[in-house]
């Protein structure tokens, strides 16, 4: 049984604005959110293994959390002078990615079977192995985008009790730690 007092209080220490519980069986791996990585609009389709092709299909991302049941989902909310605060909304994903990795890296010591979903492509390394052939550095560490997995967000936080707009002049990062 996970004891999510301490988890939301570590999630906080590590940076988080928000966090709360993950039920794993709301997870829908859907295709029509995976097929949009394919666009490339992030840049990342064929650059590193947490995304596709590499991170593998849908069928083996459900397998991979089968043996899950819950798990921790976390939020960074930045907050934007307006809707073109190009720099707030950089340095809103600049502390989600720090915030990110610090509770990963804590997590992994009581879970270090966990599996961790973030808000966008694995940015442990300056830059990833996978163009180069070559195996991932850490595969411990390494950590899926949600939405490469398919995952819709803003449902995944809904289906969780967990806002995904935190209202005007906000941007909001999530991420999620399945843990047992
Ligand atoms: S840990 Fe490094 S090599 Fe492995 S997927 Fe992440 S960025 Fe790529």
């Amino acid at each position: 049984m996970l004891d999510y007092e301490k988890l939301i209080s570590q999630a906080k220490s590590c940076g988080f604005t928000e966090a709360g519980p993950l039920d794993v069986a709301t997870l829908e791996f859907l295709p029509e959110v995976r097929d949009m990585c394919a666009s490339d609009r992030c840049q990342s389709y064929g650059k590193n293994w947490a995304c596709p092709p590499a991170c593998g299909t849908l069928e083996e991302m459900r397998e991979k959390v089968k043996g899950f049941s819950r798990g921790l989902l976390v939020q960074t909310v930045g907050q934007l002078e307006d809707d073109m605060d190009w720099e707030g909304m950089q340095q809103a994903a600049q502390d989600q990615a720090e915030s990110f990795e610090k509770l990963h890296d804590l997590l992994l010591k009581e879970y270090p079977g966990l599996l961790a979903m973030g808000t966008g492509t694995c940015t442990r390394c300056k830059t990833c192995t996978y163009p180069e052939g070559k195996p991932c550095r850490f595969p411990e560490k390494l950590t899926y985008s949600m939405e490469a997995c398919g995952l819709f967000v803003s449902k995944v936080c809904t289906d969780n009790g967990m806002k995904y707009n935190h209202g005007p002049n906000t941007v909001t990062y999530t991420a999620c730690f399945l843990l047992e």
